[in-house]
């Protein structure tokens, strides 16, 4: 059993050290993780297909290759972004310098969700390292080979001192919580991230919070329908449906509703029924994480067929195995639940819209989403979308991938997170822009501001009023 407060402390000592670390110590820290990625990166994979039978393939792109690339980009452009960054000069100032300098937040706690359990328990690791912090990371319980796995190769990369993987489940979490952390990054669902944001406020820690949400897509009557077909179905049926930016809901000019179901049903069948032998069988499909996760999409569906909704693909389940089977489902209605809450699973309700105010709308009319895809060739309904709505990230014709450009940020707004990662922005995270400002010795352009005040002083407000203010 750990002792956290314990740990805790050393953790308080090591980062005071790292506070001084150079880039090359902490691409030193980095290039430990990869290498102990690299030589677990069997068990790794194994543990996520043991969890939730997640295709191998899929799991070494997404997590192993994700983190990978994170951390070489990392080790790429560290030196860079440590070094203070000079800002200008306004005229009062004059005679001074300017510059940001970015310093390690100090000791950070990183909590984890289940659905890509390596990559935002690692990618966020690297981010940490980076920045010269120290770390707690906790995977979460729903995926257990996982974060064993992921716990034995943190420890073998780094002492306690400076990083430990603390398993558990939210009362782990919980206790972790009431530790006076640096900085908070989180991973995880709206519900428990305003928790993390209450825990945080007790110490005044800053917080990251990676949420999900209802990401829309919008495929208007001058979309490509294969095109967009096959890039929606990809993006909504990796990991089962289980993917924080996976296309939540279509909302389809009315002109295609039929057309891109139609294409959208070929296209699953090309994926993961190519020999014929059905999807429960297809080696390219992942499972539901668990029981809980498999009854409320279910009920999801259920809900929305007593409400009226049809299935115009799929609709099979299997409870033993946790296996839902593709399903789209048509005459959706906002009332419904599946139209109400992030549905996190492979069901895809798509509504029909006669005109894009109307699509624009039933966005706006729900929390702002993490991602929002557009499918159009239409420079003014592409403007109008991004303009008129919110979001964390949108792909234009596309889905998914913006997350894998690691010169954008990454994150959400409101309901779907607080804060950004990627690149540079995750280790912006995880560090304190601190402001310097280097004055010459003997000197100040403020003098003339010094008490006592007289009239010189009220002149001189009055000249700063009328040429900077
Ligand atoms: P979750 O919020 O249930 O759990 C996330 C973590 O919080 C786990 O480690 C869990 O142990 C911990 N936790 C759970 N209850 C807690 C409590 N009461 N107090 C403290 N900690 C607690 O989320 P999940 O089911 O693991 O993941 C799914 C959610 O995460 C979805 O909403 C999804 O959209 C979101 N997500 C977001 C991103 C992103 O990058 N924005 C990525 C993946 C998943």
């Amino acid at each position: 059993m750990l002792n956290l407060n314990s740990i805790f402390a050393q953790q308080q000592q090591t980062a005071l050290e790292f506070r001084k670390s150079t880039a090359k110590e902490r691409i030193e820290r980095i290039k430990r993780l990869v290498a102990a990625i690299e030589k677990n990166e069997a068990d790794l994979v194994n543990a996520v297909y043991t969890d939730f039978r997640k295709p191998p393939q899929e799991t070494t792109a997404t997590e192993i290759l994700s983190s990978l690339m994170d951390a070489r980009h990392a080790i790429a452009h560290l030196p860079n972004w440590m070094k203070p960054r000079k800002v200008g000069t306004p005229a009062p100032l004059i005679g001074s310098r300017s510059y940001i300098h970015y310093e390690p937040k100090g000791v950070a706690l990183i909590i984890a969700p289940w659905n890509y359990p390596i990559y935002l328990t690692l990618g966020p690791l690297i981010y940490a390292l980076a920045a010269g912090c120290t770390a707690f990371v906790k995977p979460s319980e729903l995926t257990p080979h996982t974060a064993a796995a992921i716990s034995g190769t943190i420890a073998e990369a780094f002492p306690p001192q400076e990083v430990v993987c603390v398993e558990g489940g939210p009362e782990t979490a919980q206790a972790l919580l009431e530790l006076p952390f640096n900085h908070i990054f989180f991973t995880g669902s709206p519900a428990v991230g305003k928790i993390v944001m209450q825990a945080a406020a007790k110490h005044l820690a800053s917080v990251t919070l990676e949420l999900g949400g209802k990401s829309p897509v919008v495929v208007d009557e001058t979309a490509d329908l294969q095109d967009a077909a096959q890039k929606i179905i990809w993006g909504k049926l990796i990991n089962c449906g289980q993917t924080c930016i996976a296309p939540d809901y279509v909302l389809v000019h009315r002109q295609h509703q039929e057309a891109l179901i139609s294409q959208m049903k070929n296209v699953i069948e090309q994926f993961y029924n190519s020999d014929g032998k059905g999807i429960a069988n297809s080696t390219c499909y992942a499972r539901i994480v668990n029981a809980r996760h498999f009854h409320r999409i279910d009920q999801l569906i259920t809900d929305a067929l007593d409400k009226g909704a049809q299935i115009a693909v799929g609709g099979n389940t299997i409870a033993q195995e946790r296996f839902i089977e593709p399903t789209i489902l048509k005459q959706v209605t906002p009332d419904m639940k599946i139209m109400q809450e992030e549905i996190f699973g492979p069901v895809l309700p798509v509504l029909a819209y006669d005109q894009l105010s109307k699509a624009i709308e039933w966005i706006n009319g729900l929390a702002k989403p993490l991602a929002l895809y557009i499918f159009s060739k239409k420079k003014e309904h592409i403007n109008r979308i991004l303009q008129e709505t919110s979001a964390g990230g949108t792909c234009i014709n596309d889905c998914i991938v913006h997350l894998v450009n690691n010169q954008l940020p990454f994150g959400g707004v409101n309901h779907s997170g607080i804060g950004k990662t990627h690149g540079f922005y995750g280790f912006e995270a995880f560090s304190n822009a601190r402001a310097v400002l280097r004055q010459r010795v003997g000197f100040t352009s403020v003098k003339a501001l010094y008490p006592p005040y007289s009239s010189k002083t009220h002149r001189m407000l009055q000249l700063m009023r009328r040429f900077f203010a």
